[in-house]
């Protein structure tokens, strides 16, 4: 598919990396096709990451995903997901290539500034928790 969703995660919006990250995200040559800027929940954000519920990492997790505003966003590019990973970088920045979203503006692999879907299916799961059909285009 040509649409992945992102999140800019509660630390980058505290730091005011807003703004950067979407300009990085728009010149790598993606769409926005829907976005909000939003608070979650302890328990939206439990239920966003439902999968990692048996992870050692999953109340941190969600403590941190519900500790501030996150931008939620539908993006469009071809072979958007896995061109979105690449720009994104590895899980952990310690470990990101250079000149990527997380290298640049993570602190760790909980604080890790964006999540990016993992697959075409994720992300319909993904963009459809967070937008309506009347918010996308
Ligand atoms: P995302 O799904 O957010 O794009 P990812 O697919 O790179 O991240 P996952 O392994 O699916 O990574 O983990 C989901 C999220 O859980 C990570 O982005 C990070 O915020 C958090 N996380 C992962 N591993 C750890 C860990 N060891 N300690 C704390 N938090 C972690």
């Amino acid at each position: 598919s040509n649409r992945t969703f992102t999140m800019i995660k509660p630390d980058a919006t505290r730091k005011g990396d807003t703004g950067a990250i979407l300009n990085h995200i728009v010149k790598a040559g993606f769409t926005v096709k829907a976005m909000k800027w939003t608070k979650l929940t302890a328990e939206q954000a439990g239920l966003f990451y439902e999968i990692h519920k048996e992870r050692p990492f999953y109340g941190e997790l969600v403590e941190f995903m519900s500790s501030g505003p996150i931008v939620a966003a539908i993006l469009e590019k071809e072979n958007a997901v896995a061109d979105f990973r690449k720009l994104i970088g590895a899980t952990n920045p310690a470990q990101a290539e250079e000149g990527t979203i997380r290298k640049l503006y993570a602190a760790s692999v909980g604080e890790n500034a964006v999540h990016g879907s993992d697959s075409d299916e994720n992300a319909a799961i993904e963009g459809d928790f967070f937008f309506s059909k009347l918010e996308r285009f």
